[in-house]
């Protein structure tokens, strides 16, 4: 059984991640990708992030159609901060021995990993895969590896047809009151209306 783990805040969800998880279960030849939105990131703090109940269920519109993604809701029932250390580990006692654990993030995430809790720890228990991001330059391997003894095996760098797509963006533009249609599926787009989000207050 090979899993695919996909954190993020998801506020919202948007074409960019679900062109990353597809093209990762493909190339990777994943049986299941979970999405985990984020419970309180610890270094997205600065903002305040849309309850947890509208991000996990903008991801289960998100995901519907596709049998091999699931939404996980892991790390939005643990108090306090959420470390993808953790959340790793919890997920990994859920699986059978012998199931390889894929983390996929994005080539902006991983300059932030020097700052995440216990870097070395998520990369030793996991397979990290760091999938190309427009606007994000490719990150060097080598550099990895001087700051992560062994990173370089066990980091894959995937390049995925690029979506220049933010959900910061979309908020803004939703505030602004303009389109996001083509960026987000539409039931996440009439999600977004009808529960009146990222409207300018
Ligand atoms: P925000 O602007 O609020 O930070 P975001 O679009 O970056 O939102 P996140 O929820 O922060 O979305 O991202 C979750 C994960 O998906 C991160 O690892 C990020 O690098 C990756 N990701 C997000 N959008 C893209 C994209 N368009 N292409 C490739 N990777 C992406
Ligand atoms: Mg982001």
């Amino acid at each position: 059984m090979r899993i695919g783990v996909f954190g993020g805040t998801f506020d919202p969800i948007h074409n960019g991640h679900l062109v990353v998880a597809e093209e990762c279960r493909e190339r990777l030849n994943i049986d299941r990708v979970l999405f985990v939105p984020a419970g309180l990131p610890p270094h997205k703090q600065a903002r305040t992030l849309t309850s947890p109940h509208h991000r996990m269920a903008m991801v289960r519109l998100a995901i519907a159609s596709n049998p091999r993604f699931e939404a996980s809701s892991i790390e939005l029932g643990r108090p306090g901060p959420s470390y993808s250390v953790d959340t790793l580990r919890q997920l990994r006692q859920n699986q059978r021995d012998g199931t390889d654990v894929f983390f996929i993030m994005g080539a902006d995430s991983l300059k932030e990993l020097p700052s995440w809790h216990d870097p070395a720890g998520l990369i030793a228990s996991c397979r990290l895969v760091v999938v190309s991001r427009p606007g994000s330059p490719a990150v060097d391997s080598s550099h990895l590896d001087n700051l992560y003894p062994g990173a370089k095996g066990r980091v894959k760098m995937l390049e995925v047809p690029g979506l220049d797509i933010a959900s910061s963006d979309l908020r803004a533009r939703v505030a602004m009151g303009r389109t996001i249609r083509y960026q987000s599926p539409n039931e996440v787009i009439a999600y977004i209306e009808s529960n009146g989000l990222y409207r300018a207050s």
